[in-house]
């Protein structure tokens, strides 16, 4: 190679916005680029002709050392991205502190050095600077959470969440306390579900939460809210309606299950419910009262054999006495 070519290619390297270095089979440092002296603060005469490790007791040594010698050893181009490894070397970055990302963030690359006859003479490492991807991804990943935090679904079967059932029902709450008139509660519990669930497997089970919703979906109105409350509970606020009302809601809910078998593939699967059903009291103070009251109802319809419909009894379900029935 000409002097020119030389000079000309150490200009380029020079002026790359990418790290660049080199080590020989001893690990030293061979090549390193301006790029790598801005990043690291040692001028090339500093670390040239050194250990690689000796200069820089930080790097993960165990680590590199046996990527950089497999590189001889294979003399293959290896890669490593920013998301196995945020960074090879601690450098600083140039935008505004975000997050958690305090420096930059590198994707790597080892490259096989030959000489004329094919030998490996060294290994050529490039650090690209990824710190703007790994913002964006964490900006995504921050709002994919909030997003989260703030849906109101749930995510299998696209009925209410729990979060969203339980501010429902303290505005209800608040708000009949209130102006007066009544509401009520009903708690759904699928019967045997942990035996669907080992005896066909989760998928069929998650495809019985689904038809199951479905179902329920059809005997409820409009000004009706259900979601689903836990695994396999769901709950339904029926808003203007009394105790008698939501004892023939919940029946509907009950055989809209038991109607006709539950139809999964080749499959055709007998599935039940129990369900508790609680009415607003005014004397209740707070709304989780009434959930509590909904509960033991559903617990004494579990205890009585299940597929069936249990009527809370406020007085045997009060904090002070909130004894299990039976
Ligand atoms: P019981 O009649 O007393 O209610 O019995 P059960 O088996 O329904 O009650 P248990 O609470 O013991 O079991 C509930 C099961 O629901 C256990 C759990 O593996 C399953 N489960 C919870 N969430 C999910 C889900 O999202 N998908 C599936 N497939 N199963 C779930
Ligand atoms: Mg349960
Ligand atoms: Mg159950």
């Amino acid at each position: 190679m000409h002097d020119h070519d030389t000079s000309l290619l150490r200009y380029i390297i020079d002026s790359v916005e990418v790290g660049v270095f080199a080590v020989n089979q001893d690990m030293e440092v061979i090549l390193w680029n301006r790029f790598m002296e801005g990043g690291s603060d040692r001028k090339a005469h500093e670390v040239v002709g050194k250990n690689l490790f000796d200069c820089f007791p930080e790097l993960p040594r165990k680590w590199l050392e046996r990527k950089i010698r497999n590189v001889f050893l294979l003399k293959n181009y290896s890669f490593t991205s920013w998301e196995q490894r945020p960074y090879l070397f601690r450098f600083s970055h140039n935008r505004p502190v975000t997050g958690n990302i305090d420096c930059m963030r590198q994707n790597c690359t080892f490259l096989p050095v030959k000489d004329q006859s094919g030998e490996i003479q060294s290994v050529c490492v490039t650090l690209f600077d990824v710190t703007d991807t790994s913002i964006y991804a964490e900006m995504l990943n921050e709002s994919l959470v909030k997003l989260e935090e703030t849906s109101i679904r749930d995510g299998l079967t696209g009925v209410y969440n729990r979060r969203y059932l339980e501010e429902f029902l303290a505005k209800e709450f608040g708000r009949i306390k209130r102006y007066g008139g009544t509401f009520s509660f009903i708690i759904i519990d699928l019967d045997h579900f942990k035996k669907i669930n080992d005896t066909y497997g989760h998928t069929v089970g998650d495809k019985v939460l689904k038809i199951a919703t479905e179902r329920f979906s059809n005997y409820l109105r409009t000004a009706d809210i259900m979601g689903r409350y836990g695994g396999e509970e769901f709950a339904a606020i029926l808003p203007e309606t009394n105790l008698a009302g939501a004892v023939i809601v919940a029946e509907r809910l009950r055989s809209a299950l038991t109607d006709s078998p539950l139809v999964i593939a080749d499959l055709s699967l007998e599935v039940s419910a129990s369900l508790g059903v609680a009415e607003f009291h005014p004397d209740d103070g707070k709304y989780e009262q009434l959930i509590q009251t909904a509960d033991s109802a559903l617990y004494r319809a579990k205890e009585n054999g299940r597929n069936q419909v249990a009527v809370g009894d406020r007085e045997n379900t009060l904090p002070t006495d909130n004894t299990s029935p039976g």
